[in-house]
């Protein structure tokens, strides 16, 4: 798989360590030295970046869901100005861009926009998902990278691949070096959710999966050497 253009989609939980809420310095800093590693060789590189170590919609029960929503789009989006900043400090230049007006704290998303920054050799961060409440950010990402003609989605997790069941319950549980998207709905193994699933299938957008804990996993995932599980499409 040669890699040109590539969204790197991180969980908020990753960005939070052990701390499990909030930001892991030493964390993010290990992406950023990558990422960079990366954007030297010449890959674009746009990041989505979750938002569960602050904030999930749908796990508040006490307030409207839309307005739930709201909050998590938002955190997604304080997530990629902390990320941002990272990155800078390390030697990148960045851009954060969002679905939504945030004031001069980001700027508005449009593909024109983000090709811009991407020829400048900016990593462009997808903040704010879709925008809309009811999706997630593995939506957001799936949109984005059908939109940006995005390579390949690469989803840094906590585990190292896709498994045709939970290694945690099941230790005899087999990991998969390739698996088609059609399979991981069949199967429901969850990579990503449903919707961001069928957006993948229907616009022939591949995945490739592996552990963030893995050494340089995600130069290895750029540069095509996947060590996790490519999901097909
Ligand atoms: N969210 C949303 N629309 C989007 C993306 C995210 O409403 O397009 C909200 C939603 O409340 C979600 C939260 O932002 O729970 C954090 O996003 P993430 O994808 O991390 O949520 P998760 O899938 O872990 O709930």
């Amino acid at each position: 798989m040669e890699m040109k253009r590539v969204l790197l989609k991180l969980s908020g939980e990753a960005l939070a360590g052990d701390k499990k809420t909030g930001f892991d310095e030493a964390t993010v800093k290990e992406v950023a030295r990558q990422v960079k590693i990366a954007v030297s060789e010449g890959i674009e590189v746009g990041v989505v970046i979750g938002g569960g170590n602050f904030w999930r919609g749908r796990e508040s029960n006490a307030i409207d869901r839309t307005k739930a929503d709201q909050i998590g789009m938002l955190a997604t989006v304080m997530n990629c100005i902390y990320v941002s900043e990272i990155f800078r400090s390390s030697g990148m230049d960045t851009q954060i861009l969002t679905p939504f007006e945030c004031g001069s704290m980001t700027k508005l998303f449009s593909k024109d926009r983000a090709n811009k920054y991407f020829k400048r050799g900016m990593v462009v961060f997808f903040a704010g998902g879709t925008g809309h409440p009811y999706f997630s950010t593995d939506t957001g990402v799936a949109l984005r990278a059908i939109e940006m003609e995005a390579d390949c989605i690469l989803l840094a997790k906590a585990i190292d691949g896709v498994y045709d069941s939970d290694p945690k319950l099941n230790p005899a549980a087999i990991k998969y070096d390739t698996i088609s998207i059609q399979e991981v709905i069949d199967k429901k193994l969850a990579v990503v959710d449903l919707t961001a699933s069928i957006m993948c299938m229907e616009n022939h957008v591949p995945m490739a999966v592996f552990s963030l804990n893995e050494e340089n996993g995600i130069i290895n995932a750029m540069q095509g050497k996947i060590n996790g599980t490519v999901v097909t499409a």
